[in-house]
This record gives structure tokens, sequence and C-alpha cells, in this order.
């Protein structure tokens, strides 16, 4: 069974230290993107809208969200893993000085609804949230779920759906980042 896995080219840098393979993502490998493809606006903006609920005075700072071709990303663990989602943060962004978010491009292809919006919203919660992993679990209407979004393994559309409000009102209950913090961030970021 494939596994859908998210990573962050922060963690990669790490092991790119020491270790060659030959399928190794470098940074040239992605293509630059320069906003918000025009696909993922409709996600983008949910996340948005959600942000805003939830953050007084939040804005969307820059960034950039576009597919790329993360096969080549089976460097972390041992096992059938695929990256789906990859999160730039802005000081290894080799285009321009902002975070950027790359999807998979066949994953979002056979991807349900669910399942593209959660792992955009993950990517966006390392990029715009300042979000780690959190790979914990909790237990909801007595299942053993995973505790948030920022989970590293993309747990599924329906586990989602099943705990819509929980895991938007999570993720943004997370974040240290105020709207203070978004307001200076817009205002720096526009270009
Ligand atoms: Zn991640």
């Amino acid at each position: 069974m494939r596994i859908h896995t998210f990573d962050k080219i922060l963690f990669l840098g790490m092991l790119f230290v020491g270790v060659s393979c030959a399928h190794r993502l470098k940074m040239t490998d992605l293509v630059p993107y320069s906003g918000v493809h025009p696909t993922l606006v409709p996600v983008v903006a949910r996340f948005n809208a959600f942000a805003a609920q939830h953050i007084k005075g939040y804005c969307q700072p820059a960034i950039d969200v576009g597919f790329a071709d993360l096969d080549n990303m089976e460097v972390k663990e041992p096992g059938d893993k695929h990256a789906i989602g990859l999160c730039v943060p802005s000081f290894l962004n080799p285009v321009r000085s902002r975070p950027a978010i790359y999807v998979d491009k066949d994953y979002w292809d056979n991807a349900s609804e669910m399942s593209r919006e959660s792992t955009i919203f993950h990517e966006m919660g390392h990029c715009v949230l300042n979000l780690e992993h959190n790979d914990q679990d909790v237990v909801i209407k007595g299942e053993k779920i995973k505790k948030s979004l920022m989970a590293p393994v993309e747990f599924g559309g329906y586990r989602y759906l099943a705990n819509y409000q929980y895991y938007v009102d999570e993720l943004f209950s997370e974040t240290k980042l105020t709207g203070e913090d978004f307001q200076k961030e817009c205002a720096h970021g526009k270009d």
C-alpha cells in the first residue's frame, strides 16, 4: 500500500548532510511557481476564510502555491512512502524571499476533495501558520484519530470530513502568530 506523507524541505536539508542518493530532491528540481495556481485558489481561499475567523486581523502573506513532481522525495523513511506536499520556507526559496508550497500533481489528480484540502491546509500550516508536525493521537467520539492535520502522514479525507470542525479549529488554535504578525508580514511581503 502506498502511504502518503508530507515533507518539509527543512527536514530534507538535514538529510542532505553526509548522505548521497541519486533520487534526492534538489531545490533546482522544483519548477518555480509565482502566485497561487488557479486550480488551487479555491482551497487556499477556504484556508484564508477559516484563518480570518480564528485570527483577528489575519491577512494572507505572500506565498507561492503550485504543482510539482514530488515522486523523487522518498528520502526520509524506509518503506513505500510518497511525498504529496512540500513547504519550502522563505529563506530556502531560491526564487524569491517568500514561502512556496508544492503539491504532487499525480496525487492531486487522484485524491478526493477532502484529502486535497487536508494536504493544502497541512502545508499552509507549515508555511503560513509556522507549525511543526504533530504525530499525537486523540480519542474523539470513541475513535482514536490523529490529533492534528499536522500529522506527518495523511490520514484520509474521510477522517478529516468526519471531524471537520475539530481539525479546522485545532489547526488555527496551535499557531503562535497573531493578527498583528500577519499585518506586518502582509505589509512587508507585497511585491
Ligand atoms: Zn508536513
